[in-house]
């Protein structure tokens, strides 16, 4: 099918027994290939010539030669409730490759079938939830923040009944890891201190082999300070960009601090802090603004899983990292994209004040920031516009221009800086909602060329005006369900 560079290791199958199941995958009817990336492909070692030969790995009826697929056990906390019944519900573990950069990745056929972590599931994922998954991962890629890959994606005819009866389909994700903050849940509450030691080295001689030569104590320590910080910075990062994850539930926390698992997100459209784009989340304890401690109740029930391998005052220490570096994360985020490289100790005041004002005006996030990036070529029309109180925006420009006062870099240097942080086009819900209409009707070519904008979202691409326009009404607000 392919003249292939890459080696295989399943590293996760030498885990203890209990981490894992061996399953087959349920086949979907006929099976066709939906959309493949050609160029993540590339990156881990394939180079593939004819896609649909591959849509048989995705319909469940065809396995390469060393795939081994395996359900995965974990356990973790939704919606703050201990969950031991969690795992890999109807997604496979095929097996793990080393690319020809020598980086590792972890292959999940999403949508397999049953397991028996399957709980009251069918084990199936719908067209919808799967598209969706497949342009936020390479959007967010596109955006330089880290995340989770989809590799390729089939439609089947089989009928799966959620809200309504709808097209089945099954997505290839690839990542670095699979393994998620309830693996050490369930390794701390169900197994014991030997096994979340292994679990921990496991991820340590995989993920973080910068630590491998340090002495125990010092490794363990080391280790838990980094898996907080990456958890905190990806989170300012979401923030930053305007990005509702919706189900922050710890099993849907990367141990790498990869953004993990597409189900009800948003991107903000009109700026509104508490924004929650779960329609199932009605007390919105993921919402918008709650991002940032969930993140770090996450971390506590990591912390929590730790304690029986690791000293109280090293979970302590470690958990402390987190404000700081959400904070800096954060701030240095919000400095990138106001275009400020001179400290002024004004800034984080000017920050606070942005975030009100477009909150209370509802701005248009993306657009509010695309146009600040775009003073110098286009004038202050664009901006004032997405403004119905010209007064306030006026106000905020006047203040914001006398702290560039302060700033050294010429004007067209700061702004082409600003176009690189502050993206054009971004995956809203109405466009995501256009292309999985037009999926339904059998056609993906809508899809592909959206993916092809997110994956430069900070060009001018001329040719694609429309997907930067603002949604129209229909298109804001849209609810979606986190039935998937
Ligand atoms: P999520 O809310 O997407 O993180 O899913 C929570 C858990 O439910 C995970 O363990 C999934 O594997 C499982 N799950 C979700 N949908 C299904 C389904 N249709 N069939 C079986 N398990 C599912
Ligand atoms: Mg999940
Ligand atoms: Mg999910």
């Amino acid at each position: 099918m392919s003249s292939n560079d890459f080696r295989v290791e399943h590293r996760y199958l030498e885990l203890p027994d209990s981490f894992y199941t061996r399953v087959q995958p349920t086949p979907l009817k006929d099976a066709r290939m939906a959309c493949f990336n050609h160029k993540l492909a590339q990156e881990l070692g394939f180079h593939v010539t004819n896609e649909a030969d591959w849509a048989g790995i995705g319909g469940g009826t065809e396995l390469l030669e060393g795939m081994d697929p395996v359900a995965m056990k974990y356990t973790g906390h939704q919606f703050g409730m201990y969950n031991p019944e969690l795992g890999d519900g109807r997604g496979l573990l095929l097996w793990e490759t080393i690319g020809p950069d020598g980086r590792r990745w972890d292959w999940h056929l999403k949508g397999a079938g049953t397991t028996p972590y399957s709980r009251f599931g069918d084990g199936r994922a719908v067209l919808r939830s799967t598209i969706r998954e497949y342009l936020c991962s390479e959007a967010m890629q596109g955006l330089g923040i880290p995340t989770t890959r989809a590799l390729f994606m089939v439609s089947a005819r089989d009928p799966i009944r959620r809200e309504s009866i709808e097209t089945a389909a099954a997505l290839v994700r690839v990542a670095q890891t699979h393994i998620r903050f309830g693996h050490f849940e369930f390794a701390a509450h169900h197994e014991g201190p030997e096994t979340v030691k292994t679990l921990l080295e496991h991820v340590i001689s995989l993920h973080f082999p910068h630590l491998i030569l340090l002495a125990e104590e010092e490794r363990h320590a080391r280790w838990f300070e980094e898996v907080v910080e990456r958890t905190a910075r990806l989170i300012a990062d979401w923030q930053a960009v305007g990005f509702c994850h919706g189900v922050m539930n710890s099993d849907n926390m990367s141990i790498i601090g990869d953004t993990f698992d597409y189900g009800p997100f948003a991107f903000l459209d009109d700026f509104d802090a508490g924004y929650i784009c779960n329609h199932t989340d009605q007390g919105g304890r993921y919402a918008y603004n709650r991002q940032p401690q969930v993140g770090f109740a996450n971390c506590q029930y990591l912390a929590n899983a730790l304690l029986p391998v690791m000293n109280d005052n090293t979970i302590r220490k470690g958990l402390q990292r987190y404000e700081t570096a959400y904070n800096g994360r954060f701030l240095q985020n919000m400095r990138d994209k106001l275009g400020l490289v001179q400290e002024d100790e004004g800034d984080l005041g000017l920050v606070t004040d942005t975030f009100s004002m477009l909150n209370e005006h509802r701005t248009d996030y993306t657009a509010f920031f695309r146009a600040l990036s775009n003073l110098y070529d286009h004038g202050h029309a664009p901006l004032r516009d997405l403004f119905v109180d010209r007064q306030v925006v006026d106000e905020w420009l006047a203040r914001y221009e006398e702290r560039l006062t302060k700033e050294t870099r010429a004007r067209d240097e700061r702004e082409y800086e600003m176009r690189r942080v502050n993206p054009k086009y971004i995956l809203r819900n109405y466009l995501a909602q256009k292309v999985i209409l037009e999926a339904q009707n059998g056609d993906f070519e809508p899809m592909k060329e959206l993916i092809k904008v997110l994956e430069k979202p900070f060009d001018e691409q001329p040719a694609f005006e429309k997907y930067a326009e603002l949604p129209p009404d229909w298109g804001k607000h849209l609810n979606i369900s986190c039935s998937s």
